[in-house]
């Protein structure tokens, strides 16, 4: 019979998962949430239900004048939130007055400018010469929050989504679900999910489960892609049912409870949010939104690169054959200070350089 060595049939790759959680255990993790849809729609209750926290404690709420005449107005917060050691970063970012304005036109504008911002500065963070500690503000979900009282999809709903669907993942949830009988519930949902699809609106697509997934992890899944859009109650009382204290709201004839999968879907909404598709959400952002974004810009600049060249051609024969990637609005000035910088970090630390080159060349 023969006998295994162990430490010669192992080279020891088998770790790499300990080794990789350890890592991100220990660096945190950070995830950006987008709460957009008219206000007055528990946008923000929701988000305090869903971490429970206040995130929205110093909140100024503007009176009916104010909101006739805002434009959408973009806020963030952040929040550090710990559970079990592990770190997690959250950012919720609002879009108060949205929708709230008497002309609507392109009130979407403000949002996607803000999305494309973000994925900008990291572009530009990716490009420059320092890449150590990027801040990843890019938007990874957007919450968008349908109201329970319109018949289907309101045409700014359409023009909102259709604006945004290839820059963020947008998850659509029909709000406050306990205005709406069991049935309603079921009737909007179906007409919602039609009208996704006759309009070409491109939601965040859960991804396939594998086949070899044991069946109970299918149904789930299943489950969880015929609740869109998923019907969320929000509440930041607690009140008590049945001899236990709860997320809900009370009524005359009842309680609603936030948690209770029975009354809404906010714990699959939960679920799917922290548990389940975070990175999902998070490698889609970076896969296919940003990598759209960065194709675009690195088009443009070829595009300008060349008409540069050309030009100088016609005034003299000179310039390089090939297209230096310029950051867009990075100025000649902000270049050389970060070369500047760079050298400086050289000159002190004259290992730096070293460590970067290949073996090969000692
Ligand atoms: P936002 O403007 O979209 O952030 O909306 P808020 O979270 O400030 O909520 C507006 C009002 O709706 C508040 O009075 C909330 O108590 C109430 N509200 C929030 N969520 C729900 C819900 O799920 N159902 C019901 N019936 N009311 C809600």
């Amino acid at each position: 019979m023969r006998v295994f060595d162990h430490d010669k049939e192992y080279v020891g790759f088998a770790t790499l998962p300990n080794q990789v959680h350890r890592k991100s255990v220990k660096k945190g993790f950070d995830f950006t949430l987008m709460v957009a849809g008219e206000s007055g729609l528990g946008k923000s209750t929701l988000v305090n239900s869903l971490f429970l926290t206040d995130l929205y404690k110093d909140r100024n709420l503007l009176n009916a004048e104010e909101r006739i005449t805002q434009t959408v107005e973009i806020t963030k917060h952040t929040v550090d939130i710990e559970e079990k050691g592990v770190k997690l970063k959250l950012t919720i970012v609002d879009t108060p007055g949205f929708g709230d304005a008497v002309n609507n036109t392109e009130c979407w504008k403000s949002v996607a400018d803000y999305i494309d911002q973000q994925f900008e500065q990291y572009f530009r963070d990716e490009s420059g010469l320092n890449r150590k500690n990027i801040q990843d503000n890019r938007v990874h979900c957007c919450l968008y929050f349908i109201s329970p009282f319109g018949h289907g999809l309101r045409p700014l709903d359409v023009e909102f989504m259709k604006a945004l669907h290839e820059k963020v993942n947008i998850v659509p949830v029909l709000a406050k679900a306990d205005t709406l009988t069991p049935a309603e519930v079921k009737k909007k949902k179906i007409k919602i999910r039609e009208e996704i699809e006759q309009y070409g609106i491109k939601i965040y697509q859960f991804p396939d489960c594998d086949s070899d997934e044991d069946e109970d992890f299918k149904q789930q899944d299943q489950e969880l892609k015929d609740s869109i859009p998923f019907a969320v109650i929000g509440s930041n009382t607690v009140v008590e049912a049945k001899g236990k204290r709860v997320r809900g709201r009370l009524y005359p004839w009842g309680i609603v409870e936030v948690e209770n999968p029975a009354h809404c879907d906010f714990v699959k909404l939960r679920n799917m949010l922290v548990r389940s598709h975070m990175q999902d959400l998070k490698d889609v952002t970076r896969e296919t939104h940003y990598e759209n974004y960065r194709a675009h810009c690195i088009q443009s600049m070829t595009r300008m690169v060349v008409k540069e060249r050309n030009r100088n051609k016609l005034t003299r024969e000179s310039g390089t054959d090939f297209p230096i990637p310029m950051v867009p609005g990075a100025t000649d000035t902000e270049t050389e200070k970060l070369i500047r910088e760079k050298d400086e970090e050289v000159r002190h630390s004259p290992t730096a350089l070293l460590q970067k080159q290949p073996l090969e060349t000692y």
